[in-house]
């Protein structure tokens, strides 16, 4: 028989219904969702008092090992927009793992980003003991190729590497590249989206027909539009600017309380991990900052996403899954409301990157959600009070052992 989830206030996707009686299939969706109070019967679960939220859509991270899957959903990420992994067999063999079982984030991947030849981002993976090479772009004439191979691997979309020659230590793609990258994509119907996080990358990737914007401008004033679509990834933009953030998470007990004793170690050692820094003049958070509040005003679409990610061994600053958390708390921050940031992590979500059958609490999507104590309508911070997490309707354990991610906690896949 199905849960049935009785007087929790809902929130669908877009606005608070109100107290409500949700309903969900034995085949992981919900079936009916009836507003109103009524008392709880046998059986059914008792939520009256705290808010029903559908699962929340991480839409950029990064993986380097099924673990990061786990940590997302333990924290009500029920699914997570990768965008760059390597080599491609890893994402692929990711992508059955999300199919085949119900305790781990599910997973969209863009696979492979694009990138120059020896540059960004080959150069921050680690040698392959295969012998395996990221391919890199030498200019526009390789864009139709490496498009094609991405679609071959199953790519849901695509990453762009946009940054400025004079910005970073290492090969970069030319505008015509970027604009060629773009072109190949829009004839398979592809999303692309852009790694830009300077005023130069901001404008070029626009200029290139990038469809969506990933980072915020640190180093200044970008131009803004209401047909921009942004995923600001505020944590990270934090992170690569000072320690606040971090702090911000050690302080809060509900936001480590489900991370293994070594990432929590390692954080308070101060590690930041490795990542690819724009080494653009006069970086600042309070530039993100003030590029979001404009495209807010601009009317842009803004969607969540944290830039989670880890590199092997090491934790780094933007965490998996409690880092969507702290992403809330800083939209609402920049000026969005607290509805409009929970949008914008699940229906809005869900609409950019075409998954229909989610990110919304209503007939026939899937039964991810997440219960949660108080109401993050008022406090968006409440949604760290986690109580109970379904994802295509199966509760989630969320006392269940902890394990530091990484590669080797990949195992056989286990059966519903
Ligand atoms: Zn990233």
């Amino acid at each position: 028989m199905g849960t049935t989830i009785v007087g929790a206030r809902v929130f669908d996707g877009e606005r608070s219904i109100g107290p409500a009686t949700v309903v969900l299939s034995d085949a992981g969706t919900i079936d009916a969702v009836e507003p109103g109070e009524r008392e709880p019967v046998e059986g059914e679960v008792d939520a009256r008092g705290r808010t029903l939220l559908p699962g929340l859509i991480d839409a950029h991270v990064h993986l380097r090992g099924a673990g990061n899957l786990g940590q997302d959903l333990r924290h009500g990420v029920t699914t997570v927009l990768d965008m760059f992994s390597a080599p491609p067999q890893f994402t692929a063999m990711l992508r059955r793992r999300a199919y085949s079982r119900d305790d781990e984030a599910d997973l969209r991947s863009s696979g492979l980003m694009a990138g120059a030849v020896d540059g960004w981002p080959a150069v921050m993976l680690p040698p392959d003991p295969t012998g395996w090479r990221m391919p890199g772009l030498a200019g526009p004439d390789d864009a139709e190729r490496f498009v094609a191979d991405r679609e071959r691997e199953g790519s849901d979309y695509l990453k762009v590497f946009v940054e400025n020659a004079a910005d970073v230590t290492r090969p970069t793609l030319s505008p015509e590249t970027v604009a060629a990258v773009c072109g190949a994509a829009r004839r398979r119907r592809l999303l692309t989206v852009a790694h830009a996080p300077t005023r130069w990358a901001f404008a070029t990737a626009r200029a290139a027909g990038v469809d969506v914007l990933t980072h915020l401008p640190l180093d200044g004033t970008a131009e803004v539009a209401a047909d921009l679509t942004v995923v600001p990834t505020m944590t990270m933009m934090a992170a690569l600017t000072s320690q606040d953030s971090v702090r911000a998470l050690l302080d809060d007990p509900r936001l480590t309380a489900r991370l293994s004793s070594e990432v929590v170690a390692g954080l308070e050692a101060g590690d930041r991990g490795g990542l690819p820094t724009s080494s653009a003049v006069g970086a600042s958070y309070a530039h993100a900052e003030d590029n979001l509040a404009r495209l807010l005003e601009a009317g842009a679409t803004v969607v969540a996403g944290t830039d989670a990610n880890d590199v092997p061994g090491r934790p780094a600053a933007v965490l998996h899954g409690t880092s969507m958390h702290l992403e809330l708390e800083l939209l609402v921050r920049a000026g969005m409301s607290p509805a409009d940031a929970l949008a914008a992590a699940t229906s809005r979500a869900a609409d950019v990157f075409a998954l229909a059958d989610r990110g919304r609490i209503a007939p026939g999507r899937r039964a991810d959600l997440l219960l949660v104590d108080g109401d993050p309508l008022s406090d968006v911070t409440a949604t760290r009070d986690l109580r109970t997490v379904w994802r295509r309707g199966v509760e989630h354990d969320l006392s269940s052992p902890v394990h530091a991610p990484g590669r080797d906690v990949v195992g056989p896949p286990r059966r519903r």
